[in-house]
């Protein structure tokens, strides 16, 4: 029989506030979690967003704080992105609507005066970023005596991210006697070495569905011979159907330009969301996104991490990410809790080989269909012909270093560049740049 949270013990206030969210069963990370981590044990958990992981934490937080105390912040919950802290921050008020406790979100990139403000009125439950944790410690703003819960969120990327020293001085100010949450989308080496740090005996729980891409995404890739043809390809997809999409970039500047041409067609239903916009616009484009004002979000790897927005009906990669994690994650961000998804890449030539290898590594079907007739296959622009054929001579090099490709290092072959094409320039660029 299925578990309930009246199995898991959880008590009313919590139910009512959970089901008037629309949520009425654990997912299996909250059955293997919760029980443990009321019982006051450490627990380390394998589950990427999607799972509902982050209620697996926060509901043993909210039924061992319980109500309001005298302001001192009880539970520290770190992540390692504003967005992501930002999202902690909505699913606590939803599960504590109920009750009188209080949190506060900390991240930098904005002002401290309303975080300040939040954290002078009293906040039980504090969920920040680590750099501008320290940094309201060190100006001693905030109290850390009382903590005894703290949850590490996404520790994987807070390695990935070089967040280790900061964890180490947050460990040193926080009281040693205390139960540590600590979840992780995978669990490689280094991750092993946090956990082995922060946790004592934990209790490892994992979702079955750990690595694998759900199997309500149907994944397809279509060749496309370049930019600008991915272009129309994509306006004839996010115009057709598409609820709610997320388009990946490999780049900023790749995703400024899709944004850009995307909004001059379809005005108003396109945000972008990447690293060096400022933070408000970027809570704002998700926000946007999440309501959905907007319909279309562009994004890049590196900024929607962790992000967790209900119903995407389409993920494109306008690029084909280059490793297995990255695509994984990013069709995650579609057919969450089984819901149905669709995932399309578009491959230009040089990307194809990224495709073969997410399928051969990702235990995962991709279908490959043939660019739609009715999408007109437009000129290449300047350059990216040279750009596409000297990725694909990379490859064939580094698979073969007996290969002689067009373009060679002018290091190693000084006479043949000589007698070679006609824009050594170019060549030498090329061989630059990797
Ligand atoms: P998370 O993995 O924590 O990012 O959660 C992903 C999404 O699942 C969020 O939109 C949650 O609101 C939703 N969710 C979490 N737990 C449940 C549940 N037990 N039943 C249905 N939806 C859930």
């Amino acid at each position: 029989m299925e578990t309930t949270f009246e199995d898991l013990k959880i008590t009313r206030q919590f139910i009512d506030a959970l089901e008037s969210a629309g949520i009425h069963r654990p997912t299996e990370i909250q059955a293997k979690a919760i029980v443990p981590a009321m019982a006051g044990q450490d627990v380390l958990g394998i589950a990427e967003t999607g799972s509902g992981k982050t209620l697996a934490y926060l509901i043993p937080v909210a039924g061992k704080i319980k109500y309001a105390r005298d302001g001192h912040p009880l539970a520290l919950v770190l992540a390692p992105s504003k967005e992501l802290a930002v999202q902690i921050d909505r699913v606590w008020r939803s599960l504590a609507a109920n009750t009188d406790m209080r949190s506060v979100c900390l991240y930098g990139g904005v002002g401290k005066k309303g975080q300040l403000a939040a954290l002078k009125a009293g906040a039980e439950v504090v969920i920040a970023t680590p750099g501008r944790l320290l940094d309201l410690y060190s100006e001693g703003q905030i109290f850390l005596r009382q903590v005894r819960i703290l949850v590490l969120d996404e520790a994987d990327r807070m390695m990935e991210m070089g967040f280790m020293p900061q964890l180490r001085q947050i460990l040193e100010v926080i009281p040693v006697k205390r139960q540590n949450l600590l979840f992780s989308a995978t669990f490689p080496e280094r991750t092993e070495v946090l956990a082995a740090e922060f946790l004592e005996f934990p209790v490892r729980v994992e979702s079955s569905a750990h690595g694998r891409p759900v199997d309500t995404v149907s994944q397809i890739w279509y060749p496309v011979p370049n930019f600008r043809t991915k272009l129309a390809f994509l306006l004839d997809l996010v115009g057709e159907g598409a609820e709610r999409t997320m388009v990946f970039c490999r780049t900023r500047d790749a995703a400024e330009r899709v944004s850009k041409f995307l909004e001059r067609r379809m005005p108003g239903s396109v945000r972008v969301l990447h690293a060096n916009k400022g933070q408000h616009t970027r809570i704002n484009a998700l926000d946007a996104f999440r309501d959905g004002e907007v319909k279309v979000l562009v994004t890049t790897d590196v900024s929607s991490r962790g992000i967790d927005v209900d119903g995407v009906s389409h993920v494109i990669n306008f690029e084909v990410p280059k490793n297995r994690e990255d695509y994984l994650h990013r069709i995650g961000r579609t057919a969450r809790l089984k819901k149905q998804g669709i995932a399309v890449s578009l491959a230009d030539p040089s990307e194809e080989l990224h495709i073969a290898a997410v399928v051969a590594s990702a235990d995962t079907e991709v279908e490959r269909r043939e660019l739609p007739e009715r999408i007109e296959v437009l000129p290449d622009l300047p350059g990216e012909k040279q750009r596409i054929a000297r990725t694909l001579d990379l490859r064939k090099r580094r698979a073969d270093p007996t290969y002689q490709g067009a373009f060679h290092e002018k290091k190693k072959r000084p006479s043949k560049r000589r007698s070679g094409t006609s824009n050594p320039g170019q060549k030498k660029k090329g061989g630059k740049k990797r």
